[in-house]
């Protein structure tokens, strides 16, 4: 078995919090009331932190100190109701370093994610193989194909996030589905041995299975990676048909299999910062 991910971590662990709050004198509340005192007020603003554009949200709170919030959704100010704008500013400035740091690493955590779960939208990236390719809402085609970099799928182009997902899940399963066919036979046939069947899955946290009645199970997700991640797995699970475990004779198979697997393991931990079970 090879997990793709412990089910809670399952993506890249989120960059520490981004939490700071700088403490105020209280003071009575004089100039600002809000309609109804118990909602916090929001607000969009943008700053300009070295020199980059930064949009925040304010929310005015019942709070006695200023909070800075970063997050995959940006950056949130909580202050209190009587702090003036122009105070909030000069402290979004005093931290502007922390604030562009932390900024950063969201923008690179949700990077990393995206690889793996792209948006369902015209535009978005879809991984193939290791190449890059760009759905695209066209109404005239049918289905889903592939025209150069372009992943065309056949629907309107307000079409629902759900239904886009569906059709270019089916191809890419389908994808996976082919390469797996080709690659499998090339193990086996360097095993000396081929599973009694193997079929798709898409398990959450894991990149294959190898059952003791000697079939195999494998994450259609490995489409997106480059070919030799792809074989790295299947050497992987089809070694598991001698030794149902993770000891030095298991290793010793997969090398013979997969001469070069220290490396491709490696890539994989790397994209997507995820310790597969080795
Ligand atoms: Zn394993």
């Amino acid at each position: 078995m090879f997990r793709l991910f412990r089910r809670k971590a399952r993506e890249a662990p989120p960059p520490s919090s981004g939490q700071m709050a700088l403490q105020f004198e209280a003071r009575p509340d004089t100039t600002l009331r809000p309609a109804h005192p118990t909602a916090p007020i929001k607000d969009q603003r943008v700053a300009m932190l070295r020199h980059q554009p930064v949009r925040w949200e304010l929310v005015r709170s019942a709070r006695r100190t200023i909070g800075f919030q970063i997050d995959a959704r940006g950056l949130r100010v909580s202050a209190p109701r009587w702090v003036p704008i122009w105070e909030i500013e000069k402290a979004l400035d005093e931290k502007a370093d922390w604030i562009l740091r932390k900024l950063l690493e969201w923008q690179q955590h949700e990077r990393r994610r995206e690889d793996l779960q792209p948006r369902w939208e015209h535009g978005a990236l879809i991984r193939l193989l290791g190449e890059t390719l760009t759905l695209t809402l066209d109404p005239a085609s049918r289905g889903a194909q592939r025209d150069g970099d372009l992943l065309r799928i056949g629907l309107p182009l307000d079409a629902p996030p759900d239904d886009i997902c569906d059709a270019a899940q089916r191809w890419l399963k389908e994808q996976a589905r082919a390469v797996f066919a080709e690659r499998i036979p090339i193990y086996s046939q360097r095993l000396g041995r081929a599973p009694t069947r193997w079929a798709l899955s898409s398990a959450r946290t894991r990149w294959g299975s190898c059952n003791p009645d000697g079939s195999i199970r494998l994450n259609w997700r490995l489409i997106h990676f480059p070919l030799e991640v792809v074989d790295y797995v299947i050497a992987h699970e089809m070694a598991h048909l001698l030794e149902l475990n993770h000891g030095p004779k298991f290793w010793f198979a997969v090398e013979a299999l997969f001469p070069d697997y220290e490396r491709v393991r490696g890539m994989l931990r790397h994209h997507y910062d995820d310790a597969p079970e080795s």
